[in-house]
């Protein structure tokens, strides 16, 4: 049973020094034979867990992870949460994403501390604000909240950024979506985590998936370092690693693997009150609850599976940072750290079944699939439950690798996110 959290139960617990609380979810011990098995215990995966033992009825499944869950890009992004894509496709699947992610604190009965503070993407040339101009209209067109906003309403809305016209880079004007915004990583993962082993879902951790058995090109198992487990259903949620655990089923995929790093100032009072995005000069900016500024830049241009990064980057992405912020060049930054980002050729995700019968891949969210977390779980398991994908995921499956039927959003993708 799923112990409830409330107001009174918090009030409860302070007066009992918190020994009351139950751990929110079991820690399982890997069993012989499950229906399904999600390899990866990130964001995507728990929901992905969830939402088939919830909406499909599958419950005996099991979440493998090699280490921690949460501890790969869940517990390493900046959780920055939008919908405003270009493309149609791109719009329909993010956009389903934000609303699921809109209640969900109530569904799973658990604070995942969202804040739609709003996202401001900029414009520092004419050029930038006509295509940006196109996006909100074609947003709008998708029934998606977005707007343009000139200089001064920028500055209006985000009064720390310098919109002064002799600036490095002038800004002369942004897109905002009002239902964007940030959230808590951990606790969306602890979230779904704590929902569906209360539904019977066993999560493994600490066991690492070495190879996948296949006979007559049908799954029937995986080769964990805690032993074999059975099963005619694997689906791979292993960002960063998505092409590695493709391989062991012999599915060659067209990702590249990069690594992408992030870094927070020291805690200071409220001074940004949106998350701020330019793709020109290549930075981004929120703030923590904590009051750490939380910065962000485009990838490492290596391929690389080592979680850190080069200076280089950071260095740009703090020079970036103060062309748009010059008051912030006195902050001394608390700490860096970086994940592995898996890129496509036409920065979308891959949802889809393969040449291997019961093998099914969730990856390839390069640089921004946080904000697609609950939205890709969902339309992963009613993939992984029904054996086709929906109307929401048939664009990213990896026939448009063959067809050409791309889904380019390479310009929406923007800064890395
Ligand atoms: C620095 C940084 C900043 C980012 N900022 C944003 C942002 O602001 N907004 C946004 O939308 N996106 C952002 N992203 C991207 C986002 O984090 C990812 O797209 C998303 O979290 C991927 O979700 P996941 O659950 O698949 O990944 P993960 O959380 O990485 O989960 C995959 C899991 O698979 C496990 N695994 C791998 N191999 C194996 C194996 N062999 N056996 C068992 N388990 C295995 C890993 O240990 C890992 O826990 C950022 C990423 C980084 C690195």
């Amino acid at each position: 049973m799923r112990q409830k959290y409330s107001a009174f139960r918090l009030f409860r617990e302070g007066l009992r020094g918190h020994k009351g609380w139950k751990p929110a979810w079991r820690d399982a011990e890997p069993k012989d034979r499950y229906d399904a098995v999600i390899i990866g215990g990130g964001g995507h995966g728990m929901a992905t867990a969830y939402y088939l033992a919830s909406e499909h009825g599958m419950t005996n499944i099991a979440v493998v992870e090699k280490g921690w869950i949460g501890g790969g890009n869940a517990g390493r992004n900046t959780t920055i949460i939008r919908s405003n894509y270009l493309f149609d496709e791109s719009a329909a699947i993010y956009e389903h994403a934000l609303k699921l992610w809109e209640g969900l604190d109530r569904k799973l009965n658990f604070n995942i501390m969202m804040s739609h503070r709003g996202v401001l993407n900029l414009a520092h040339d004419d050029g930038e604000a006509r295509m940006l101009k196109r996006r909100v209209e074609a947003n709008r067109l998708n029934g998606i909240d977005s707007e343009y906003l000139d200089a001064k309403q920028v500055k209006e809305f985000c009064p720390p950024i310098d919109i002064s016209p002799d600036a490095r880079f002038p800004i002369i004007g942004a897109t905002l979506q009002r239902r964007g915004g940030v959230n808590r990583h951990d606790a969306v993962v602890w979230a779904y985590a704590r929902a569906a082993s209360a539904l019977g879902v066993d999560i493994i951790q600490n066991c690492e998936v070495t190879d996948i058995k296949t006979e007559a090109g049908a799954v029937t198992g995986i080769e964990t370092t805690r032993g074999t487990i059975r099963t005619p259903r694997v689906a791979s949620v292993t960002a960063g690693h998505t092409s590695v655990i493709a391989r062991m089923a012999g599915v060659r995929l067209p990702i590249e693997s990069h690594p992408l790093q992030a870094l927070v100032s020291e805690p200071i009072k409220p001074v940004m009150p949106c998350v701020t995005m330019s793709n020109a000069v290549h930075a981004y900016c929120s703030q923590s609850d904590k009051g750490e500024l939380v910065i962000g830049a485009g990838i490492d241009a290596y391929l690389s599976y080592t979680q850190r990064g080069g200076m280089d980057t950071i260095e740009h992405q703090i020079s970036a940072l103060l062309c748009m912020f010059p008051q912030f060049s006195r902050l001394r930054m608390l700490r860096q750290w970086g994940g592995i980002v898996d890129v496509c050729p036409d920065a979308s995700p891959i949802i889809t079944k393969t040449p291997v019968k019961g093998f099914y891949i969730n990856g390839g969210w390069g640089t921004g699939g946080w904000k697609a977390t609950p939205g890709s779980g969902h339309v992963f398991a009613d993939l992984v439950a029904n054996d086709e994908p929906n109307e929401i995921a048939a664009p990213f499956t990896m026939e448009r690798f063959y067809s050409g039927a791309l889904v380019a959003e390479h310009g929406a993708a923007a800064v890395a996110h």
